[in-house]
């Protein structure tokens, strides 16, 4: 039956009009990218490498990293495997590298800004990377949590090459980068946009809290202008533009994305033939129609509505 099509359905993304978008998923650990080995996944677009550090009183060892991401290398067969360094801190707390002393630890030495105080945890996971990459003959994508700006980039992007990696790029989640896109593209290879964390500084409401989910709400007028932002200064650079945020698993959003231009949706491995359809049944000048409909909303659920307008009932 109709389910059952969907998941036989191992065709990469693209749209009706054959306009490709990346259909890619979200990991934790070397388990999950085995379970992808047989996968109907163009890759990893967010491996989540804190798991490796959760639970510990000391950082693992470069040696223990390199098999780590050697073994994630290795079960994607060189499908593209994008590798976040460590992104601790305010929701993703860890023992040995969190500071218990600040007031807003979302706001404080968090993701990439533990360079500042620990920049020994940024060199081994660099260079385990590397030697990852040497073991298996396999170019890893690299890309930092929670960059703010183009210096930011620019250092990051630095440390990423001289330990030996060559496609190098960082996260968009703080609103400044999003904003200012087109220096941020100028330092890397590509970015990927975190649209939890994006809705949550944009809109200055925690997404931890329960009770704000209104206001984290990647629909938010707010928040899609940014998306789009970053989307065209892609567009621009010639350099590619992913979500890796929940929003990318809604095949509603996929195709406002798709629509903005963005070229990669990575997710959790279970709503990938939901994109996929999503995308099947309509053409690229759909998608750019849904999108702009969706940026026309003046609240999250007019946005919506719009976009839903226009989309195949079938979705
Ligand atoms: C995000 O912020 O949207 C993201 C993908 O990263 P995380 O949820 O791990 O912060
Ligand atoms: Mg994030």
């Amino acid at each position: 039956d109709a389910l059952q099509r969907l998941a036989d359905d191992t065709s990469d993304g693209a749209t009706a009009d054959g306009h490709p978008v990346q259909l890619l998923a979200n990991i934790g650990t070397a388990e999950d990218a085995e379970r992808l080995t047989d996968a109907a996944v163009e890759g990893v677009g967010l491996f989540r490498t804190e798991v490796l550090f959760l639970g510990r009183t000391t950082a693992p060892t470069r040696e223990e990293q390199a098999d780590t991401y050697e073994r994630a290398l290795r079960a994607l067969g060189g499908r593209k495997v994008v590798v976040r360094t460590l992104d601790a801190g305010a929701d993703k707390p860890l023992a040995f590298v969190t500071r218990s002393d600040e007031e807003n630890p979302a706001l404080g030495v968090r993701g990439y800004r533990l360079v500042r105080t620990a920049p020994e945890l940024m060199a081994d996971q660099l260079h385990a990377l590397a030697e990852a990459s040497r073991r298996t003959g396999v170019e890893p994508w690299v890309m930092a949590p929670m960059i703010a700006d183009v210096d930011e980039a620019t250092e990051f992007a630095r440390l990423a090459r001289e330990a030996g990696l060559a496609k190098v790029g960082v996260m968009i989640e703080v609103p400044a980068a999003a904003l200012r896109a087109r220096d941020v593209f100028s330092a890397v290879d590509f970015v990927s946009l975190g649209t939890n964390d994006l809705a949550q500084y944009t809109m200055a409401a925690d997404r931890l809290l329960g009770g704000l989910v209104d206001l984290l709400d990647p629909w938010q007028p707010a928040v899609l202008e940014l998306v789009a932002a970053v989307s065209w200064a892609g567009g621009e650079a010639e350099k590619p533009a992913g979500v890796c945020g929940e929003s990318a698993s809604d095949p509603l959003m996929a195709l406002v994305l798709t629509g903005l231009g963005i070229t990669s949706l990575s997710m959790s491995p279970a709503a990938v033939p939901g994109v996929r359809f999503a995308l099947s049944k309509h053409t690229r000048e759909q998608c750019e129609a849904i999108a702009g409909a969706a940026r026309g909303g003046r609240t999250a659920a007019a946005s919506r509505a719009a976009a839903l307008e226009l989309c195949d009932p079938e979705v």
